[in-house]
């Protein structure tokens, strides 16, 4: 019998579910009854490419959904600082949000993403 591909889960996977990778092939997945139908109603999931296991609930990772940058004050790392606050919302519907420095990782960051 095979199980379902979500992580942690070991139902029956009854149910195909493919997976769109964009540029790459499409990947396909087995999903148990329970996890098929959360996911046609909207339930957050993530499928990495290298990474056989679907996550789901709280195995994935939360939504970046709001940025602010500040430029102010001073700091022991800079005389200019800027200060990005990432909002984030969590699969359980909870949001927190955390304030960083930016350092020169934040161009390696946009090299990144605009990959
Ligand atoms: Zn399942």
């Amino acid at each position: 019998m095979t199980t379902c591909d979500v992580l942690r889960c070991d139902q029956p996977g009854l149910r195909r579910l493919l997976i769109p990778s964009g540029a790459g092939e499409n990947d396909e997945k087995i999903i148990c009854e329970m996890h098929h139908n959360a996911m046609l109603q909207g339930a957050r999931w993530v499928a990495y490419v290298e990474n056989p296991e679907v996550l789901m609930g709280s195995d994935a990772p939360p939504v970046l959904t709001e940025v602010f940058v500040r430029h102010s004050g001073s700091s022991n790392l800079s005389s200019q600082p800027v200060f990005i606050n990432l909002y984030l919302s969590n699969t359980d519907g909870t949001e927190r949000s955390i304030e960083i420095e930016a350092t020169n990782q934040l161009q390696v960051l946009r090299d990144l993403l605009s990959k």
